[in-house]
């Protein structure tokens, strides 16, 4: 096993700046997600570890070894695809070892490999089916166990996920974590699916236009996202950003208020900023769906206007709309309220998300 170590790492495509610049310390035994939008550079991230497209500037290490010029198939690394590419003629055993076949493994040790991976991965008793007698799930656990066999250093995943049912998919989720946890194996794992990078990662990347935007554990960044993107990108329904500015208190002197169209909320200035500082800054403030109370609570609270209310069985998403915004809160009650019904709402001062409007960083 091994970690992997990118600096300052580019690609250009003609003018397009696919990647711009990382730098990511991946370390050994970790699963990382690699989350954005299409379009993002994850995908040319991840082709450049495997070798599959050159770098046009910067560093790839995996290991103490620097890459670069290190051919695909001597840098000790699987990779699963989308697409599970098996070969159609030849049974489970056969997709399996035919990787190791080619490297001239000895008989015996492909047959010690194949079973070990069999069995880990569930496909013991299929190992003399074609591919066209196997169910989507267990195709990919074939790509899967072709991946592992090889023992490689590092396994890269390109959303080897997106073609399984939406059933499939959560179970097989959870089938790769604890082949991590069973393999203790360097992973990365690209997705466009923010609920996957959530489940999924030890740590995660956020990438967007090419440049990685925030890279932490799962709550890291749900909690405290580092800039506009994230904040709106993680989390689904995603957080309600309303455009607001500061002013001075006139209670205290280390207070500051926030005027947005929700209304005047006083903040203690102390884990903002001084109130000189902040006086006159344009902000954008930050509720996450959920933190959004049914609550009469004096603090941060405001009245709204029910526009929608859904039912999910466990929760209800509803939308309201307060001084002409709209907004979406998630509720835990059974009771959806009322479309039409004015409710009063309140946020904990402690759940409320800053950014500056104009660099959109996190305050
Ligand atoms: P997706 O989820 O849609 O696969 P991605 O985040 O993986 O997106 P990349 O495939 O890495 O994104 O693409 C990053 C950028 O580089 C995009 O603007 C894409 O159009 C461009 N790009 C990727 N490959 C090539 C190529 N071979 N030639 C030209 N441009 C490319």
């Amino acid at each position: 096993m091994a970690g992997v170590q990118l600096t300052q790492l580019s690609k250009l495509f003609g003018d397009v700046k696919a990647v711009d610049r990382i730098d990511l310390e991946i370390p050994d035994r970790e699963m990382v997600v690699l989350v954005g939008p299409s379009g993002c550079g994850k995908t040319t991230t991840l082709r450049m570890i495997a070798g599959l497209e050159e770098a046009s500037s910067g560093e790839i290490k995996i290991g103490d070894r620097v890459v670069n010029r290190v051919k695909p198939k001597d840098r000790n690394i699987a990779m699963v695809f989308q697409s599970y590419a098996l070969y159609p003629h030849m049974n489970v055993y056969g997709n399996m070892a035919f990787g190791l076949k080619m490297s001239r493994t000895p008989k015996a040790e492909i047959e010690r490999r194949v079973s070990e991976a069999s069995n880990t991965l569930g496909l013991g008793d299929l190992l003399k089916r074609k591919p066209a007698e196997l169910s989507g799930g267990q195709q990919q656990r074939v790509a899967l166990g072709r991946a592992i066999v090889r023992d490689p250093a590092v396994f890269l995943f390109d959303e080897p996920l997106s073609n399984l049912d939406a059933k499939l998919r959560v179970k097989m989720r959870s089938e790769l974590v604890k082949l991590h946890r069973r393999l203790e194996a360097t992973m990365i794992y690209v997705t466009h699916d923010q609920v996957e990078a959530m489940m999924m990662g030890d740590r995660i990347v956020v990438m967007n236009e090419g440049r990685i935007q925030q890279v932490g554990t799962p709550a890291e960044v749900y909690q405290h996202p580092a800039n506009r993107f994230v904040a709106e990108f993680i989390g689904a329904p995603p957080m309600n950003l309303f455009a607001g500015s500061f002013s001075k208190s006139n209670l205290s002197s280390d207070a500051l208020v926030i005027k947005t169209q929700l209304g005047e909320w006083e903040l203690p200035g102390a884990q903002i900023g001084t109130a000189d500082d902040m006086e006159g800054r344009e902000v954008l403030l930050g509720l996450r769906p959920e933190d959004i109370r049914v609550s009469d609570a004096p603090a941060c609270g405001f009245d709204a206007e029910v526009l929608v209310s859904q039912s999910l069985g466990a929760e209800v998403h509803a939308e309201f709309s307060c001084g002409g915004v709209e907004f979406t809160v998630r509720l835990n009650d059974n009771e959806p309220p009322s479309v039409g019904d004015v409710v009063r709402l309140s946020v904990a001062r402690e759940r409320i998300h800053l950014f500056d409007s104009a660099s959109e960083l996190r305050l």
